[in-house]
């Protein structure tokens, strides 16, 4: 069945702005910020749960395939059709911006209640007047229910941990019969009652549930915040400083981020801050931020005057923390203007760390000797952007491609006992990793649960591998 057929009634129960179909309008909902955009027969754009379980019941009815998104910001094409599905294979993208409110923030109980559409941005801009946050810090800016579904991580993870460790509580409609609703939307930190749904929810990449609400347990807004941009001795001694610091400063440590010279070379060439001027590019660079009551930037300075003792670094600089991030948050941006990004987000246990990054380099340039690795990331959490660049925009073929791909989630895989998907969770992108990588009684264990969520399979986009 086409699902054109049926917008009118979609229409009938969404309203005239509840359903996109002028191919302009769509636009923005199908293109991916990696990849090639699909097309949607329509965008849903509900408003509450009552027109969410509407809007199931009607896929239902119709056999429709529903994908929610929130922010469209994730990184492995599951938030936007696939390229190529049209006709009846078209998915209606449901986004929930119309859903985006006024957080409510609870300063006694340190909670807030958000609606799925809301951004990450505009919960913080009104936790902060309370002297809270929700300290999950990445450059871009994210709906609360994709942050859900994909459990975001980001460069604070190191202190604060990812998305999981924050959702207490969520309300989330699935396609069971009913179009069901899930209401765990608690504000009880202790409320110990069996399996918990709302953990199942986590991750789920929208294969399981359209989330509409969510709790989250904030944190305090530190008082002060401090950041140093150093050059370690050496890929070793940038772990050495890592677990100086937990053991002595593991109050203040918010976030140990380490940056090739590839990879900050992009970012500089971008326009961002050259941390140490513009000639001198390190092999390797640590962006180190301290956080806290007292001022930071004292206890900062006394932690790099002891590195520098210990012989861990050649040169410390402490730089206002925009001008910081700055740099930082440049180098996707950079990267995408240098060349071809195949874009690798992997994790390796810590000491892994060193070795992973020379074994890579030498596995690239066996295959394609003038790609370069521009890795960067969170170390702390023992994960690394590690993308491949080709430079220029037309030499990479799909062959090419796959062999990159294979070497850098092999090594990582295979070769450290890491992870295929260290933070972006799982899409179209790398489920054939999944298939390979998850055990088979987890595999079937995930997929019975699938059937009793959404036995008509409606829900996610078709090519999760739990869609
Ligand atoms: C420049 C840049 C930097 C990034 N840095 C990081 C980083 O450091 N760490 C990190 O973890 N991620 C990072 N990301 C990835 C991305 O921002 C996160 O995955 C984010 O959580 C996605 O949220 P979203 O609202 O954009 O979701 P979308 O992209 O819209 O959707 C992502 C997935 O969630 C599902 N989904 C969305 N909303 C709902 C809902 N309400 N109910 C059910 N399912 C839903 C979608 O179907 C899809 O599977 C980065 C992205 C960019 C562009």
């Amino acid at each position: 069945m086409h699902p054109g057929e049926h917008l009118e009634e979609l229409e009938e129960l969404l309203g005239p702005a509840g359903v996109l179909t002028v191919p302009s309008d769509l636009v923005r909902f199908t293109e991916p910020y990696r990849g090639a955009p699909g097309p949607a027969a329509a965008v849903a754009r509900p408003r509450s749960v009552d027109e969410v379980r509407d809007l199931v019941r009607w896929a239902r009815r119709h056999r429709v395939r529903l994908l929610p998104q929130g922010a469209n910001s994730g990184l492995v094409g599951a938030s936007t059709p696939p390229a190529g599905a049209g006709g009846s294979g078209a998915p209606v993208v449901v986004s929930l911006e119309r859903t985006a409110g006024d957080p409510l923030i609870d300063p006694i109980d340190r909670t807030a209640t958000v609606t799925a559409g809301t951004r990450l941005s505009t919960l913080n801009e009104k936790a902060a007047r309370h002297g809270l946050v929700l300290p999950i810090d990445l450059c871009a800016d994210p709906s609360i229910g994709g942050m859900v579904a994909t459990n975001t991580g980001g460069a604070r993870m190191l202190r604060h941990g990812d998305m999981r460790r924050h959702v207490l509580g969520v309300r989330a409609v699935i396609a069971d019969d009913d179009a069901s609703v899930i209401d765990e939307l608690s504000t009880l930190r202790k409320h110990n009652v069996g399996p918990a749904l709302t953990q199942l929810l986590v991750g789920s990449s929208g294969a399981l549930g359209i989330i509409t609400d969510v709790v989250v347990d904030l944190g305090r807004l530190p008082d002060s915040r401090s950041c140093a941009w150093v050059i370690p001795t050496n890929a070793d001694s940038a772990l050495e400083m890592l677990l100086h610091l937990e053991r002595r400063h593991g109050e203040w440590l918010e976030a140990f981020e380490v940056v090739s010279a590839e990879a900050l070379r992009s970012a500089v060439a971008h326009g961002a801050p050259a941390p140490f001027g513009p000639e001198v590019v390190p092999e390797l660079s640590v962006l180190i931020e301290f956080a806290g009551d007292a001022p930071a930037e004292d206890r900062l300075v006394s932690a790099l005057g002891h590195l520098a003792s210990q012989g861990l670094l050649t040169e410390a600089l402490v730089v206002p923390a925009d001008t910081a991030w700055a740099t930082r948050h440049a180098i996707t941006e950079g990267l995408r203007g240098t060349g071809t990004v195949l874009g690798f987000d992997v994790s390796v246990p810590r000491p892994a760390l060193p070795a992973f990054r020379e074994r890579v380099r030498l596995a690239v340039a066996a295959i394609d000797p003038d790609a370069l690795v521009a890795d960067f990331g969170h170390w702390g959490d023992g994960g690394i952007h590690c993308n491949v660049v080709v430079p220029g925009m037309a030499t990479i073929t799909p062959d090419r491609s796959a062999a990159l791909r294979e070497v850098v989630l092999g090594t990582a895989v295979d070769g450290f006992g890491g992870s295929f998907s260290a933070e972006h969770g799982v899409g179209p992108g790398n489920a054939d990793w999944w298939y390979r990588t998850v055990p088979a009684p987890v595999q079937r264990t995930i997929n019975s649960l699938k059937r009793t969520f959404d036995p008509l399979g409606v829900l996610g986009h078709p090519g999760l591998p739990f869609g």
